[in-house]
């Protein structure tokens, strides 16, 4: 049996409901914003428990607009994790900001907050926390942090859906968080679909001029907004699903606690830490291994499919050869991309699956005499 490493075809179960949902957008001739957006929104809002929800294009634009909604752009520093996906940088990037990276815990792979105060300028005005993989990063540390120095906290939450942090959701836990509906994430879309939550009202309205070509008028432009739109079909989907999200989370759980016990003690073998006030949204389940190649080569083999997230970390990648940051420059970031390997995880992924996942590890670290 081959082991998918996700499996994006809706669930049969969900047909009806989505083929219902398409039929009420079709036969509603409203196909910019209005009820289906704003009707998802105030559902995603209730989910992550806070005041307001806008829904954007996608993920990188969510955390773009919050930036440009705070007036932050050129002339400015965002302090960003060093490690993390492009989308990240690119957002502050686009704003005209110049990225500050600092580097990973190397337990949580996620932002350190005691590299905070070296990172600090005096130009510094927000901090972007991603949660990497679905694990909540520090946000009691980052936030006291930026509220001693006056500094916004933005969450990239693209990965982080449903988890929780000290029993709060993520998406409330700084100023803003940039939410990504790309169809791999916990909660996707069948296309490309993001949204911002906050509970900053003046936020939100700023947003939502912002993402509609900076008009709250048609045709009086208050400001050089974008065409960044949740699409009403994809929002009438989300709501479809989001009522499975909890469920569906839960099933990632179970598989992410067969990995962890089936794996554990495994010589070279570095499994996810879990500090205890992390509830993850388990987005990907990723082990370290100084020989992720062969080990990847392995699974392969057995027919179990794994990815790399990242192999190249942003400040390597071509994009940002203008900063001049050479190889060496963030050694934490560098070995995690050197040695990360994602194992398969998702909703639909049973039991047997997983447990032939675990084997197969395990059967390869026996042959490299490792068990
Ligand atoms: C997916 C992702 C994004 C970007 O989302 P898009 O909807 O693809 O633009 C941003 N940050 C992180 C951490 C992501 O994983």
């Amino acid at each position: 049996m081959t082991v998918p490493f996700l499996d994006l075809k809706p669930d049969a179960a969900l047909q009806a409901e989505l083929d219902a949902a398409y039929r009420r957008v079709m036969e509603s001739g409203w196909y910019i914003l209005g009820e289906e957006v704003a009707s998802f929104e105030a559902a995603f809002a209730a989910h992550c428990g806070v005041r307001y929800c806008v829904g954007v294009g996608n993920g990188l634009e969510a955390l773009h607009l919050i930036l440009r909604a705070y007036g932050i752009g050129s002339g400015d520093d965002v302090i960003v994790p060093a490690n993390t996906y492009i989308a990240t940088w690119l957002a502050v990037s686009h704003a005209g900001a110049r990225v500050v990276p600092v580097e990973p815990s190397s337990r949580t792979f996620n932002l350190d907050p005691d590299r905070l105060d070296a990172a600090i300028t005096p130009r510094t005005r927000a901090i972007v926390a991603v949660h990497l993989y679905g694990q909540p990063a520090d946000m009691t540390a980052i936030v006291e942090f930026a509220q001693r120095h006056g500094l916004k906290v933005v969450e990239d939450a693209a990965q982080g859906h449903g988890g929780r942090y000290r029993g709060r959701r993520v998406g409330g836990l700084g100023d803003a968080a940039g939410w990504s509906f790309y169809p791999g994430k916990n909660l996707g879309a069948f296309g490309d679909a993001g949204a911002v939550t906050t509970n900053d009202e003046q936020l939100a309205e700023r947003l939502r001029v912002l993402r509609n070509y900076g008009s709250q008028a048609k045709y009086y432009n208050e400001v050089k907004g974008m065409n960044s739109r949740l699409d009403p079909l994809q929002a009438a989907f989300l709501q479809v699903k989001l009522k499975h999200l909890d469920e569906w989370n839960e099933r990632r759980r179970c598989v992410a606690h067969t990995y962890l016990d089936g794996l554990h003690a495994i010589p070279e073998l570095t499994l996810p830490f879990v500090p205890d006030w992390a509830e993850p949204a388990w987005h990907l389940f990723v082990v370290r291994h100084p020989q992720r190649e062969l080990l990847q080569q392995h699974l392969r083999q057995a027919g179990i499919e794994t990815l790399i997230h990242y192999p190249v970390p942003p400040h390597l990648s071509t994009a940002y050869a203008d900063c001049g940051w050479p190889s060496g420059a963030f050694p934490i970031t560098e070995e995690i991309a050197h040695s990360v390997l994602s194992l398969p995880i998702g909703p639909t992924l049973d039991a047997i699956a997983a447990a032939q996942t675990v084997s197969a590890v395990r059967t390869f670290a026996a042959a490299s005499g490792a068990v």
